[in-house]
């Protein structure tokens, strides 16, 4: 997914800074067009097939959580009679991108050569390290029901600069706590470690519910978590959650108790709380301002991120803000 909001400067990431104490702030989203195409139809009517998704992070409120720096939920929406989503080709530095869909399909192509179709289940890591470049859309045979998430996770010091790299995970490691099913996207969860590289103490897992569901799952004291509600409604230690609903749930927990009487799906995503400055600008994660300046023209003039195979040419970045872009950190 590309950040295409107008706003760009609003990914500045401002927001309060890491919560050391157990919390439960609810996170809001802000609708964001993802394709956005409008024409007049047969009757004179302004008409429009866009893809809108809800944006979490970054935010207004919390704005990491553990590596995690970005997350847009979207759907369930049927898309059998739009385009669905159709995000042309578009840059990426020092973060990865995680694809995970809850129903539907999502053709990934990118400048190192992959062209895979994503399925529920199946994860898609993008490490774009120095520089990548790729495009996401609905393929033409697709399931009508498109719904899932796309997070970004801002990599370190030590590899932000490394070789791109895409991981397609066809089988993610499940395990089952406590009398409920869940799914490590990534990281580790639960003593289960996922396979696909992450560069940060970080988990991500998807935990399905059923009904009368009610368990206790550890974490960790000292990492930082958040819950999104996917599907259905829970009860997070107490309080009720329905769909695309998100909290931050801060670090210091030991444990955390969920519970549904009709069932329900919740995203988990956590880590240890990010040590670095960064600055986010568009779809870039660097350290400085001039670093997103550099990152901009090389994009701009067709150098450093590749070329991707797609039907439409890339997409433009906005231009820079006015105003120095400033690093910012947690704490
Ligand atoms: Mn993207």
């Amino acid at each position: 997914v590309s950040n295409l909001e107008a706003a760009a400067e609003l990914a500045v990431c401002d927001g309060p800074a890491l919560a050391t104490e157990p919390v439960f702030e609810l996170v809001e989203s802000r609708p964001v067009v993802l394709t956005p195409r409008r024409w007049t139809d047969a009757d004179g009517a302004a008409a429009e097939d866009e893809l809108t998704v809800l944006r979490y992070l970054p935010g207004k409120g919390r704005r990491m959580v553990g590596a995690w720096c970005f997350l847009d939920y979207y759907g369930p929406a049927v898309i059998s009679a739009d385009v669905g989503m159709q995000v042309p080709p578009h840059p990426h530095c020092g973060l990865q991108t995680i694809s995970w869909l809850l129903s539907g399909a999502i053709q990934h192509t990118d400048s190192l050569g992959s062209d895979v179709v994503l399925r529920p289940g199946q994860l898609g890591l993008m490490t774009a390290g120095h520089g990548i470049a790729h495009a996401e859309r609905s393929p033409d045979q697709r399931p009508p029901v498109l719904h899932g998430v796309q997070l970004w996770v801002a990599l370190p010091e030590s590899v932000r600069e490394g070789l791109p790299a895409f991981d397609h995970v066809a089988e993610p490691p499940k395990l089952t706590l406590d009398g409920v099913s869940a799914t490590v996207i990534l990281g580790e969860f639960g003593g289960v470690a996922a396979s696909a590289p992450v560069h940060t103490p970080i988990v991500g897992a998807d935990i399905d519910l059923p009904g009368n569901a009610l368990s206790t799952l550890k974490l960790r004291p000292d990492w930082e978590y958040a819950v999104l509600v996917t599907r259905g409604s829970a009860e997070i230690e107490g309080q009720l959650m329905h769909p695309a609903a998100m909290a931050y749930l801060g670090c210091g927990r030991s444990e955390l108790t969920m519970q549904s009487e009709l069932g329900g799906r919740v995203l988990l995503i956590g880590g240890e709380p990010f040590g670095e400055e960064l600055v986010m600008w568009w779809n870039f994660v660097a350290r400085s301002h001039d670093e997103i300046v550099v990152a901009r023209e090389e994009w701009m003039e067709g150098q450093r991120f590749g070329a991707v195979s797609d039907s439409e040419g890339p997409l433009a970045a906005p231009p820079i803000p006015p105003v120095r872009l400033k690093p910012r950190g947690r704490s």
